[in-house]
């Protein structure tokens, strides 16, 4: 509300140029480059409801939500009230608060789990959950699928998703062939794939790691049964299942509370991870399971696991305050916003004749281009698609204050606080776009 009266003495490029002169590429986390749609990256200085300012005081609708957490919107009042109490009573105690154990009893009483150890990152919890996996089975051998993306532990970066694959690296310099060798990639939705493996490594197979609906090689639909396969098949060769809900967790809509994991019927995987949701904004993720694994981990078993800021108060004020105003009626709302942007979308695209396809998970969506004949189902796929009509498309959006991820890998994030107002703005924005990948 003091905008107005804030002068913005820099510009995008300005900021953009000093952030070069500090990070490489300017940024701390790759996906906020903008290499792969190119321009100036905008530098943010404000978030209220469905919307950023940038420190040229622009507005855009945002799309992105903080690539997950922001479910009920930037700045939700009680969030905030809830962070303001928990830092006038002190930002770091290096011992337990009661809030710990308040914030992993509400993931307890979503999902089906014995233990929450909380951690800051997502990737600390799929690093963790997978040590687990191999402390608890005594095997070396990790499956992950192709353009699925956990996080940026060695092991784990193997023909990964979200920015490799919108660098299109085939994984990362400076992991070991060792690290390299004991994960075995496998294409996504490919049951034979999966027979062979197992087949041949069986036994020295410690986990498959998934997502729960792949979101970051943009979404990817599990074929109907295909996690129940995945269930089965480590299940028959004592394998663990790690169900990766960093993103999915505590978002979608039709399942009640607990992510994407609600649609499961009748059956469990053994780790979960969770992050972004579970922590509203502040760095907070967790690795959850049954007790007989989680009990493994120090300082109970001999699995290592720690943090200095592991639990923050600060960051368990935010998460609590956010699952708890995680109504049904914010997932009501996600859900309904959610298919009106995809009907928007595709509406715009089909005026223009944009040939696409849309790829839907719970909540999550994303488009890809020139794929409406055979959809994607694997990262090959979603390679394949005709990914350089997304960067005009994302600068028309942009122009038009809207802010998408810049990358046609990532899905589209909405909120609670998406209203009619804000809906209105992309359906404006929509059309210019679509013009845009149209004549890409
Ligand atoms: N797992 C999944 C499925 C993710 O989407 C992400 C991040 N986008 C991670 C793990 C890693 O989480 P973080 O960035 O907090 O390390």
């Amino acid at each position: 509300e003091n905008l107005q009266n804030t002068t913005f003495p820099t510009t995008n490029a300005e900021q953009y140029e000093a952030a070069r002169s500090v990070m490489p590429g300017g940024v701390n986390s790759p996906v906020r480059a903008f290499g792969s749609v190119g321009g100036t990256p905008r530098t943010m200085v404000k978030a209220a409801g469905p919307y950023l300012t940038d420190v040229e005081g622009t507005e855009y609708v945002d799309l992105v939500c903080s690539w997950g957490p922001m479910l009920l919107g930037h700045n939700h009042p009680a969030v905030v009230e809830a962070v303001h109490r928990a830092v006038d009573a002190g930002l770091s105690f290096g011992a337990s608060t009661p809030d710990e154990a308040r914030l992993g009893r509400l993931i307890m009483d979503r999902v089906p789990v014995e233990h929450v150890r909380m951690v800051s990152t997502g990737t600390e919890a799929t690093m963790t959950a997978i040590r687990l996996a191999r402390g608890a089975t005594g095997r070396n051998l990790v499956v992950k699928f192709a353009g699925c993306y956990h996080g940026h532990s060695d092991g784990l970066l193997a023909a990964a998703g979200s920015g490799l694959a919108t660098q299109s690296l085939p994984g990362s310099a400076g992991v070991t062939e060792a690290q390299a060798a004991e994960t075995l990639v496998l294409p996504y939705n490919d049951r034979a794939a999966l027979e062979a493996a197992f087949a041949q490594h069986g036994e020295r197979i410690a986990a498959v790691i998934t997502e729960a609906a792949p979101c970051n090689m943009g979404v990817v639909t599990p074929e109907d049964g295909f996690n129940l396969f995945l269930r089965q098949i480590t299940q028959d060769h004592g394998a663990l299942l790690i169900w990766d809900e960093v993103l999915t967790g505590f978002r979608a809509s039709d399942t009640g509370y607990w992510g994407l994991s609600g649609r499961l019927e009748g059956w469990t995987p053994d780790l979960w991870t969770f992050g972004k949701v579970i922590g509203g904004g502040l760095p907070t993720a967790a690795v959850a399971g049954r007790a007989e694994h989680m009990d493994l981990l120090a300082p109970l078993g001999p699995v290592y696991q720690a943090g200095t800021l592991s639990g923050n108060p600060v960051a368990m004020a935010s998460g609590l305050a956010t699952l708890e105003n995680a109504t049904a009626e914010v997932y009501e709302t996600i859900g309904r916003r959610s298919e009106q942007l995809e009907s928007m979308l595709v509406d715009a695209l089909n005026a223009e004749g944009v040939d696409h396809s849309i790829q839907r998970a719970g909540t999550l969506f994303s488009v890809a281009f020139g794929t409406s004949e055979n959809g994607v189902h694997n990262y090959a796929d979603a390679q394949g698609q005709e990914a350089f009509r997304y960067g005009p498309f994302f600068h028309a959006m942009l122009e038009h204050g809207v802010y998408l991820p810049p990358s046609v890998f990532e899905a589209w994030f909405v909120s609670a606080a998406h209203d009619d107002a804000a809906m209105e703005r992309i359906g404006a924005a929509l059309p210019h776009a679509a013009k845009a990948a149209a004549a890409a």
